[in-house]
């Protein structure tokens, strides 16, 4: 008998895998957690039946999420990402000379599930430079200070994630930065969710005095087509001089796209950009 997973994009569209292999259910204290192999897109991950990553396609989400604030900033050494408990972003974080990572997890069982079902993924977890806290983000930016980037990767604004989409947290994440620090934040999409994306992007400029939107492909994502949001203190991104090449490979990243990443395509900026 065939086993599939499927995730509900919307209730009228849905994602579905045919499962080679069953590998690790659980329901932890705040989600269902699924592990399975699939023959195209690899191993999955999926928390409360919504896709995180697939071994397949993660590297465009966590490469874009990290390199492009990072890459933006160069001289970063104290780095915060707030969800992420499956390490892929802290596992690109490390590629560049930082000095301390922060890991603010809300669920414990991520990470563990992460540590024994993704090794590829969550190898930079054990990294002496980096520390975990398993607390929610949303307070813990109210009580810590002085980070140079701070990641937003959660999981979509819905039960304990809704808080990480207000514009209340944008702003103590603009306090929890040093006077140039940036922030970069998984926005959605804005094929299946413009009024969303506008939302958020409201938010963030409420907070920041930069606020620059990019993009990329995650074909395992709703609408296949993903949004970040930079927020900057003090640096504007789009007059940064950016080296054309970085000293750590990247498969999705391009620094000689770094700056064309911002350039959205014209729908997109009908949602979000001010009449
Ligand atoms: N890249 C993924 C995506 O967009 O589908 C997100 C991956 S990562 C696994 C998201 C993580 O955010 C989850 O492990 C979840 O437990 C965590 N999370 C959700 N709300 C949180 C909160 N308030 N504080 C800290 N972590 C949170």
């Amino acid at each position: 008998m065939e086993l599939w997973f499927s995730e509900y994009q919307t209730k009228n569209v849905k994602l579905s895998f045919r499962v080679k292999d069953l590998v690790y259910t659980k329901q932890s204290k705040y989600q269902y957690i699924s592990v399975f192999d699939t023959e195209d897109f690899g191993r999955v991950l999926m928390l409360d039946d919504t896709v995180m990553l697939t071994t397949r396609d993660e590297f465009m989400y966590h490469e874009m999420i990290s390199h492009v604030p990072l890459l933006t900033h160069q001289n970063a050494s104290k780095v915060l990402v707030i969800g992420g408990g499956d390490g892929g972003t802290v596992r690109e974080v490390l590629k560049h000379p930082v000095k301390e990572v922060h890991l603010v997890e809300i669920d414990e069982e991520v990470v563990e599930t992460s540590k024994k079902y993704f090794p590829t993924i969550s190898c930079g977890l054990s990294d002496e430079r980096v520390k975990i806290f398993y607390e929610d983000g949303i307070e813990f930016v109210k009580n810590h200070k002085g980070y140079d980037i701070v990641i937003i990767d959660s999981t979509d604004p819905v039960g304990p994630a809704v808080g990480l989409f207000s514009a209340q947290f944008y702003k103590d994440v603009s306090n929890a930065l040093s006077e140039d620090g940036i922030m970069a934040a998984q926005t959605e999409t804005p094929v299946l969710f413009p009024e969303l994306v506008k939302r958020i992007y409201d938010g963030i400029s409420s907070a920041f005095t930069f606020t620059n939107p990019y993009t990329a492909v995650v074909p395992t994502y709703p609408g296949a087509f993903w949004t970040f949001t930079m927020g900057s203190k003090s640096i504007d991104p789009l007059s940064r001089e950016i080296i054309p090449e970085t000293n750590f490979d990247t498969k999705y990243y391009n620094p000689k796209l770094h700056k064309a990443y911002f350039t959205l395509p014209p729908f997109l900026e009908d949602i979000i950009l001010p009449v």
